[in-house]
């Protein structure tokens, strides 16, 4: 391992607490629908509302999706372990303690892998527990009153905890977009950031180093990539600056303000033992079965990691375009398609690497429409087989590559003809008839004795100049490389 990047001396010490909204239709101890933007308290029902005399029931799906991401994550799913209450007030919290798990959670260890340029980063997991989400104070609608909104209070969280093994913001945004993709490509969340689906606190140190490590702040619920980047930046230079001025770093909570890219101290860290702890009465252990854990297996999806893995063995794709391919599951599904497409194409014939021109389709033309566009893969307006039957095209020798951009615009714009139709009608069909090319290029050695002599005399210049006026005289038509090759032949 190479040693760290350093930032003005200091080496900066990060470790991530990421909270997961589990994509259950209900609640995790109660029945109250847990989708979101309804009207304020429509789904809070007696139990999300700690009305006396309600009582708890532990919600299957939440501990299924839970057991998911343990076995996706390498971790020890805990056989048992134990729900805690977590006591503190808050308007929004109407028990006066958040269910949650504290020295017994379900997921234990793990670990997350990831490239960041070519290099593999390995972050270890400490653990993932189960808890339940809090309800929302509103400040906006209510000339100077809050209003609350206990319609999130319940909501399934799995809390998924780093290690402190992240050194720079970069890697710690890469790790997040690694566990966000995970969790989407399980299926266990709908990954929505915007809607607070997927939300991480980062836990934020520096020290100099081979020093011990240093007192960390936490910016609390970072809901953006760009957020956390821009947080974590600030946060850095920030306590660089209070260490360099001699100053003590206080452990505390801190929020990140998006519109002036600053944090600011909330209040000083609360420890475990301000939240008094203690198992909950209302709520058994939660047993898991090993025959459980077998049946969450057999209905996982193959995961990115080993897809990827895939990927680069069987197809021979670069470690780089794999992770690439395996972005998404629907992303790597299409990749497949195309693919395939690609590799049994209706004129048969074996071309190049099929493979890796799919890949670089869909990493250049195919992500720079969807980037532009903000549109998932899902949505593309062209099918694999198209793309697919286009890329056979320019393999084959039908098309330039840049012709074959055109033809993918028409496609990608709404044109249904079959490619051969499309690139007939657009003239971009390049000469594949050599008698045709060679009668040409007899033409333009007649007519161009001058460079003839100059390409006979050793300027490589001129044998360009003869490749251009081939170009010309078929009106583009002309296969470079084939022209070459009989230019080459003809001029001894
Ligand atoms: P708490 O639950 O009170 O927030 P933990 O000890 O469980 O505290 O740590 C929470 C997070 O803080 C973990 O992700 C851990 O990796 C990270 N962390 C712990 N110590 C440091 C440190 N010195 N610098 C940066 N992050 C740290
Ligand atoms: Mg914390």
């Amino acid at each position: 391992m190479s040693a760290p990047a350093l930032i003005r001396g200091y080496e900066v010490v990060i470790g991530l607490e990421t909270h997961t909204q589990l994509s259950t239709a209900s609640k995790i101890f109660s029945g109250a629908s847990t989708t979101f933007g309804a009207e304020p308290n429509t789904q809070a029902c007696a139990v999300d509302l700690a009305l006396p005399g309600t009582l708890p029931v532990m919600n299957r799906g939440a501990v299924e999706r839970a057991i998911c991401f343990g076995l996706a994550v390498n971790a020890k799913v805990a056989p048992l372990s134990i729900f805690a209450r977590k006591n503190y007030f808050y308007p929004d919290l109407p028990k006066g303690y958040q269910i949650s798990q504290y020295e017994t959670p379900v997921v234990q260890g793990g670990r997350i892998e990831f490239l960041l340029g070519d290099t593999k980063k390995v972050v270890r997991l400490t653990r993932a527990h189960l808890e339940e989400d809090a309800g929302k104070s509103l400040h906006e609608d209510f000339a100077g009153k809050t209003g609350i909104d206990l319609n999130r209070a319940g909501t399934p969280l799995l809390e998924i905890v780093s290690e402190p093994e992240m050194r720079s913001s970069a890697e710690a945004v890469e790790y997040a977009r690694t566990l966000h993709a995970l969790v989407v490509w399980l299926g266990i969340c709908d990954g929505n950031m915007q809607e607070g689906s997927f939300r991480c606190d980062a836990n934020v140190s520096v020290r100099k180093p081979g020093a011990p490590f240093g007192i960390r702040r936490e910016i609390k619920n970072l809901n953006s990539f760009r957020f956390l980047q821009q947080a974590i930046d600030f946060e850095i230079q920030w306590q660089i600056d209070r260490v360099e001025d001699g100053l003590a770093i206080e452990q505390a909570t801190v929020l990140f303000n998006a519109d002036t890219g600053e944090t600011r101290a909330m209040r000083s860290k609360e420890d475990a033992q301000d939240y008094r702890y203690f198992p909950d009465p209302d709520l058994p252990p939660l047993v898991i079965a090993p025959e459980w854990i077998e049946r969450v297996k057999a209905a996982m999806p193959e995961l990115p990691a080993a897809m990827a893995t895939r990927f680069a063995q069987a197809d021979g794709l670069p470690a780089y375009d794999a992770a690439m391919m395996t972005q998404s599951l629907p992303f790597a599904r299409w990749y497949e398609a195309l693919r395939d497409a690609c590799e049994h194409g209706e004129s048969g014939g074996a071309a190049a690497a099929w493979p890796k021109l799919a890949a670089n389709w869909l990493m250049g033309e195919v992500s720079k429409k969807l980037n532009a566009e903000s549109r998932e893969i899902a949505a593309a307006p062209i099918t694999p087989a198209a793309l697919g039957a286009l890329i056979r095209r320019v393999a084959e020798g039908a098309i330039s590559h840049n012709g074959a951009r055109q033809i993918f615009e028409a496609l990608w714009s709404g044109e249904t003809a079959e490619i051969d139709a499309l690139i007939d009608a657009k003239g971009l069909r390049q000469m594949n008839d050599s008698s045709a090319l060679e009668a040409i290029v007899d033409e333009v050695l007649a007519r161009n004795e001058k460079s003839v002599a100059e390409y006979r005399a050793g300027k490589d210049k001129a044998f360009n100049a003869l490749v251009g006026q081939v170009m010309k005289a078929s009106q583009g038509k002309a296969n470079p490389a084939q022209a070459g090759e009989i230019l080459k032949r003809k001029l001894g």
